[in-house]
């Protein structure tokens, strides 16, 4: 058991701040490192060191005031880390989760490997593998660029060999996944924490609606049979064992019919589990820690169905307005992530609303939604 007292964060956005809200109630100092001063995760650290993500100087830093260095978003470079680890630093999900996870083309074979399901896939990175994909997956499809995507960025779906074609031109050279497309009739994803002594835990299954490739919504538990839940739970506690990764970690899934189909895998706290703060015993970020730390891990009871919804900017204001309307119900709670300009789809904030079932909960939270507006701040 290591002894523990300062915990370094790659990455400075919402999800190191409720990180390290959870680790600072639990008696922990937090250092973060981000580019960008004032972060919403260097609000609440004990410190941040503001360095790019490849500065190896300030890397080296981080690693001497830490004891262990964790990450909450995948697209920081593997050179970081493993010179983190050649220091002789402690990093958790280590360099070897990290560099599976941040490239889709070797997360999809490890997947696929673990015994998983996933749709056919190809890796393009030339004109002929592009026809090659085109003739043995067909379409509908999606093309996607193996490093560096999120919220549905660097992603194309393509429906004949032309949109291939100028997908693959537009993505200038990236190398490119080019995957079936699953026509599904739902996305789930499940969050699980793993220890160093290899035990898992996993939260309740989620259900998650998508809005332009951005988490909109999330529904817990997942509409889905209690078989398919289970075996959601069981496909994850698979890829982390073989993975060996330690902390949590998050993997989606698409649901067709009684089939399930792995998306992707986050080594890291997701959005999909944020309801955890309010509608579970112990928060996703809570497990995060308690599994880097090497404390005990215990199994997430969910006290309610809850519904999180994601409050994104509209570039028409910084102040959110409809807060008061809002809070009058004591079953919704609120989480402000401290960013300035509520930019165009930015993820600003989150409420989480609590009902007897989901459709309880799913209707709260559509009321709620609909109370909430950006408007320009006051000028002083
Ligand atoms: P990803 O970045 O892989 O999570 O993709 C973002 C979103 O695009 C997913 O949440 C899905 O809604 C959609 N998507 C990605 N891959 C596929 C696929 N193979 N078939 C259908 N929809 C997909």
């Amino acid at each position: 058991m290591r002894d523990i007292e300062t915990i370094g964060i790659l990455g400075g956005g919402q999800l190191g701040r409720m990180l390290t809200l959870e680790a600072k109630r639990m008696g922990y100092r937090v250092v973060t490192l981000e580019p960008l001063p004032n972060s919403p995760c260097g609000q609440v650290a004990d410190e941040q060191i503001v360095a790019a993500y490849d500065d190896l100087r300030a890397i080296g830093e981080l690693g001497a005031r830490c004891d262990v260095v964790t990450y909450e978003f995948e697209n920081i470079p593997l050179a970081s880390v493993r010179t983190l680890e050649t220091d002789g630093r402690l990093v958790r999900p280590s360099g070897d989760v990290l560099r599976i996870t941040q490239d889709r083309l070797l997360e999809k074979a490890f997947v696929r490997d673990a015994g998983c399901t996933i749709a056919p896939f190809a890796g393009v990175s030339d004109p002929s593998e592009l026809e090659h994909a085109i003739a043995t997956i067909g379409f509908p499809a999606v093309v996607k660029t193996a490093r560096g995507g999120y919220d549905g960025k660097g992603q194309w779906v393509v429906r004949n060999a032309s949109d291939a074609r100028a997908a693959f031109a537009e993505a200038k050279g990236a190398i490119l996944i080019f995957e079936s497309f699953v026509p599904f009739d739902l996305e789930v994803s499940v969050i699980c924490a793993r220890g160093s002594d290899g035990t898992i835990v996993s939260f309740p299954v989620t259900e998650n609606q998508h809005d332009h490739g951005v988490l909109a919504t999330t529904i817990v538990p997942a509409r889905v049979s209690d078989d398919i839940a289970a075996r959601v739970k069981a496909q994850a506690a698979t890829v982390g064992e073989k993975l060996g990764i330690i902390g949590a970690y998050c993997i989606e899934f698409f649901v067709m019919a009684d089939q399930i189909f792995v998306n992707e895998i986050a080594p890291r706290v997701h959005n999909s589990g944020h309801y955890s703060l309010d509608a579970t015993q112990i928060s996703q970020y809570e497990a995060h820690v308690r599994a880097i730390c090497d404390l005990p891990l215990v199994t997430p009871k969910l006290f309610d169905a809850a519904v999180m919804v994601n409050i994104l900017g509209t570039n028409s204001g910084d102040r959110l307005d409809g807060v008061h309307e809002l809070l009058a119900d004591p079953d919704t709670k609120l989480h402000v992530y401290g960013k300035r300009h509520a930019a165009l789809r930015r993820k600003m904030a989150h409420f989480t609303v609590l009902g007897d079932d989901v459709a309880a909960a799913l209707a709260k939270a559509e009321t709620a939604r609909g109370l909430l507006s950006w408007r320009p701040s006051r000028s002083r």
